[in-house]
């Protein structure tokens, strides 16, 4: 099965880097990951937040963020559009669950369960 990290939020904050206290580099990430084979894909609800500091090459955990970065944080949360997370069928998926629709519509058709005289077909 295939991952794919979709960042589907970037914030550069103004905040000081709890490392290097410079306030040009932090940048917040939201990622959220796709499962995908060859059948389907989906989209994981749960979204991955990472803070990047590209003055100092840092990553930033949670638990050396300030209140302000916090706030930040949670300001930039509520912005986040997550992905769709329902299973998303590819289309040989549909092509196949389509055969087999066919082929049980066939089966009970030629086996005489349905009669196509009751559609008026003759
Ligand atoms: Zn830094």
């Amino acid at each position: 099965m295939k991952v794919t990290e979709h960042t589907i939020h970037t914030a550069h904050i103004k905040n000081n880097c709890p490392e290097c206290y410079s306030t040009e580099g932090l940048i917040f990430k939201f990622i959220q990951k796709e499962k995908e084979n060859a059948w389907y894909k989906k989209a994981e609800k749960q979204l991955l937040e990472s803070l990047y500091c590209t003055n100092c090459n840092t990553e930033i955990y949670p638990v050396r963020w300030d209140e302000h970065i916090e706030r930040v944080y949670q300001y930039n949360k509520k912005l986040v559009q997550p992905l769709d997370t329902k299973v998303h069928l590819k289309k040989r998926s549909k092509i196949l669950i389509g055969i087999c629709l066919l082929l049980i519509a066939a089966i009970l058709i030629f086996g005489g369960v349905i009669d196509l005289n009751m559609f008026g077909v003759k």
